[in-house]
Formats: structure tokens, C-alpha cells, sequence
């Protein structure tokens, strides 16, 4: 059992098993292959650069296979912990899915972008949603300013998104959940190393994370089993 406190603030980071659970297949990482490419491929600026179609085919291929997932039940259990903690709560993700959403959480932060979030490689026009595909013979779509439209997406070799506001949000909290996240991604493997000694650590997952020695609990199993039976709230 995974006890908070009326005090307690709690920061959860989510990783690709959360979504694999809803039938989300993993690409990002060492050895993801999609159609015979690294998926460095087809997922950084020089590939954006080199073949903005293929990286479009690629993105579009990721926007049908979320919008046919659905949350489980551990996307649920952090909507409702979310509920009860209000602003002692923090979701912090690393998948672009919108699954966390979908359960019902409202506020997420998404350090590696959102797959239905595009925006302008050229201008700074705020990310909009967009939950289109372009595929070839669909050319790759235009802003007004003459740039190209490119996913919300933070690829290999560029800064993830709202790393000052996730900073806060680690400094304060007392209790840090990893769920489903491989520990081998930076920088989100070393949030656990940034609160340890102050907070708790608990990792829950069915595999052991890369930088297992740095949590003080380890669940191992199903965040859709687990979770939704985990914690107890004062
Ligand atoms: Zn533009």
C-alpha cells in the first residue's frame, strides 16, 4: 500500500508500459523499428529535414493507432487520485498518447509532446490540435507563414517540453511514483535521483527500471492491476 498523507504531495511520472497496456505499441527507445527504419529515423530534426514525408507516414500511422486505444484502469486510478488530491497531485508523462486525458485527468504534463498537437517548424504559433493524418498523396501541410506543419512531438536530439515547470513540481513533492517507464530515457530517469533523500520512491511496473536502486518501494505487476488498488488517502 502506497499511504498519503493530508500533506503529502504526490508526483507521478508515466512511461510507455502505461500505455502499452492499452495496446499502444513502443517505438521510442533503443531497437524500435517501424518499416525497416531506426526509429531515430524517423523521429529527430535531420529526418524532418531530409524526408518530411516519410515522417508525417510515420506520425500518421501513430495518430490511428492511439485513436483506437482506450485508458485501463491504471490510466483511471490516476485520474482519481488526481480528484482527491487536487493540487498536491502532479502528472508528468512520457508518452504522447491522450490516454491520461481520456481517463479524465486535466492537468499533464507531457515532457515528450502530443500526437494530436501539431505545430509550425518556422513561426512561433502556439501548438493546435490536429488529429489529421497526411500521407502520401497528401503533401505535407502549410502555415500561413510558408513554414511546414510538423508534430508536437519532441524527437532525438531535442529539449523536452516544460522541464521548469516539472522541476517545481519534483521539488515539492514528498512522494515520487514511476509507473511503466523504463529508467533509460533522459532526463526523466534522473527525476527519482533529484528527490531522493526527500521524498519517497516507488516504482511500480512489471519490469525492473534501469535505475531501480534509486527507488525506496518496487511494485511489481500491471499499473492497470496495481494502481487502482495501491494507494490509501488520509
Ligand atoms: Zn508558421
Amino acid at each position: 500500500m502506497i499511504h498519503i498523507s493530508a500533506t503529502d504531495r504526490v508526483f507521478v511520472l508515466t512511461g510507455a508500459g502505461v500505455s502499452a497496456e492499452s495496446g499502444i505499441p513502443t517505438f521510442r527507445g533503443a531497437g524500435g523499428l517501424w518499416r525497416n527504419y531506426r526509429i531515430e529515423e524517423v523521429a529527430s530534426p535531420y529526418a524532418w529535414q531530409r524526408d518530411p514525408r516519410l515522417v508525417w507516414e510515420f506520425y500518421s500511422m501513430r495518430r490511428r493507432a492511439a485513436s483506437a486505444a482506450r485508458p485501463n484502469p491504471g490510466h483511471h486510478a490516476l485520474a482519481k487520485l488526481e480528484e482527491s488530491l487536487q493540487d498536491r497531485f502532479s502528472l508528468c508523462t512520457q508518452n504522447v498518447d491522450d490516454l491520461h486525458e481520456q481517463a479524465g485527468s486535466r492537468r499533464v504534463v507531457h515532457m515528450h509532446g502530443e500526437l494530436f498537437k501539431s505545430r509550425c517548424d518556422r513561426c512561433r504559433r502556439a501548438p493546435f490540435d490536429d488529429t489529421e493524418t497526411y500521407e502520401p498523396p497528401r503533401d505535407v501541410p502549410r502555415c500561413h507563414c510558408g513554414g511546414h506543419i510538423r508534430p508536437h512531438i519532441c524527437w532525438f536530439g531535442e529539449v523536452p517540453y516544460d522541464l521548469d515547470k516539472i522541476a517545481d513540481a519534483l521539488d515539492q513533492s514528498t512522494v515520487f511514483i514511476a509507473v511503466g517507464t523504463s529508467g533509460l530515457v533522459e532526463p526523466a530517469a534522473s527525476f527519482v535521483a533529484r528527490v531522493r533523500g526527500r521524498a519517497r520512491t516507488i516504482y511500480v511496473g512489471p519490469e525492473e527500471p534501469a535505475n531501480n536502486f534509486a527507488f525506496s518501494d518496487c511494485y511489481w505487476g500491471k499499473a492497470g492491476e496495481l494502481l487502482p488498488q495501491i494507494f490509501r488517502c488520509d
